[in-house]
């Protein structure tokens, strides 16, 4: 097993400038060879703590890829600093410094003194040729394993891990292997009742791994097993999943690139079915989501954004009693809401959604985050949802709309007594 760990180096990267998407980029490479990952580092443009990271680094794991901090500057430290933790001296190479010459010749601009930097290699380095930039990087081998030098610019350091890096990786440590994930997502679930429906699969994880985290209104159970290949993976990872789902599989409505848009517009196009929905506090967001997916119109027909009480008694026939007795936010406007807008538009589904994004708006009896959900069905029944949701104006009106959705998926799945 080859244990790795990522130092990227930039003080822009501590200050939050910009995003470490070096750090994300080898993770997901080195970790889809089959190289573990162990450590991610992010340390300024300073000598004395990249020293210290550096040895660090080297101590805990067998191979230390850093990027950044190889350009011509003076802040560009990263190539020294290697070889003094290394007590290596610098020599000028002259083949690099060709290849760096010939560089500004093609680019057609003129090269300055401080590019020479660029061609001072750590003796006994192998050099990576970097074939979208000057930087070369490094590879050095040390009583402790391997160390290389990677540089900063993401266009330069991916060409470089590619066509450079990994195939050397692999002739120096063998094939590793795969580590292989599967997302299984889920919504209408607390975190809590599913890890508890699960914590004993948790509790005994091994190979494949179990990960749970809820992101934009859905949980995630991410399965990673580690084999010789995806394919070997891939029936570990099935093992598992039938075991998760023969619990909670009725949550669960897809996976990997799935979304909730997409799996309900899979539904309705199967069963030839159409949707329309009067969205009050969604404002649309609703058929937004709908109609991000290709082809939608072969199911979406229409829908209308039933904001004010008027709107919801002219468009979509809800009775004037029903608004002044309950209230524009209550079970009774979502049913009618969403029976007249199947009606309107002629379709298989309607959906109605009324409620109270906040911030003002709210009663005693009717707090913030209070919304009604009603979905109406071929069958002629109408089924309605209450839920209190919490959170600002934003997070309410997309939960609220994944939400919908996930209730539209349950009546065409009849999953609706989950
Ligand atoms: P450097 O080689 O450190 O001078 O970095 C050159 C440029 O590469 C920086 O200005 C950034 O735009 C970019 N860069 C450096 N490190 C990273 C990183 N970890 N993720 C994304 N971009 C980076
Ligand atoms: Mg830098």
């Amino acid at each position: 097993m080859v244990t790795v760990e990522i130092v990227t180096t930039g003080t822009e990267l501590l200050l939050g400038e910009i995003l470490n998407t070096n750090g994300q980029y080898l993770a997901e490479r080195l970790n889809a060879h089959g190289f573990n990952v162990f450590y991610q580092t992010t340390v300024g443009d300073n000598r004395e703590r990249l020293t210290a990271v550096l040895r660090q680094a080297m101590a805990r794991a067998d191979l230390v890829i850093t990027t950044g901090g190889l350009g011509p500057t003076q802040g560009d430290i990263t190539k020294e600093v290697t070889a003094d933790v290394l007590a290596l001296p610098m020599n000028l190479n002259a083949e690099v410094m060709d290849r760096i010459e010939r560089y500004f010749v093609f680019r057609g601009i003129g090269m300055t003194d401080n590019n020479k930097r660029q061609a001072m290699i750590p003796e006994n380095a192998f050099v990576l040729e970097n074939d979208n930039g000057t930087a070369p990087g490094i590879w050095l081998e040390h009583s402790g394993g391997v160390i290389v030098n990677l540089p900063g610019p993401p266009r330069e350091l991916k060409m470089m891990f590619e066509t450079k890096l990994l195939p050397r990786l692999i002739k120096h440590y063998g094939v590793q292997g795969v580590i292989h994930s599967r997302i299984l997502r889920s919504v209408g679930i607390g975190e809590s009742i599913l890890e508890d429906k699960i914590a004993d699969l948790i509790a005994t994880q091994n190979n494949p791994t179990i990960a749970l985290y809820a992101r934009q209104g859905e949980l995630i159970i991410r399965l990673t097993a580690k084999a010789g290949t995806i394919e070997a993976a891939d029936v570990l990872i099935d093992k598992l999943e039938d075991e998760i789902c023969q619990r909670v599989g009725r949550y669960i409505y897809g996976k990997d690139g799935d979304s909730l848009p997409l799996v309900v517009g899979q539904a309705l196009a199967k069963n030839k079915q159409t949707i329309s929905c009067a969205e009050s506090c969604t404002g649309g967001l609703v058929t937004s989501m709908l109609t991000d997916i290709p082809g939608s119109s072969d199911y979406v027909l229409g829908s209308v954004v039933t904001y004010s009480n008027a709107a919801k008694q002219k468009l979509v026939k809800v009775a004037e009693e029903s608004l002044s007795r309950h209230g524009a936010v209550s079970e009774a406007v979502a049913i009618e809401m969403a029976q007249g807008v199947k009606q309107l538009f002629q379709t298989t589904y309607g959906v109605g959604i009324t409620g109270i994004a906040g911030p003002g708006g709210a009663t005693s009896e009717k707090p913030v985050g209070l919304v009604y959900l009603a979905v109406a069905g071929p069958d002629g029944a109408t089924r309605v949802y209450r839920h209190q949701f919490t959170g600002n104006r934003q997070d309410i009106k997309y939960r609220t709309a994944m939400t919908a959705l996930e209730h539209l998926l349950d009546a065409l799945r009849g999953n609706e007594q989950k």
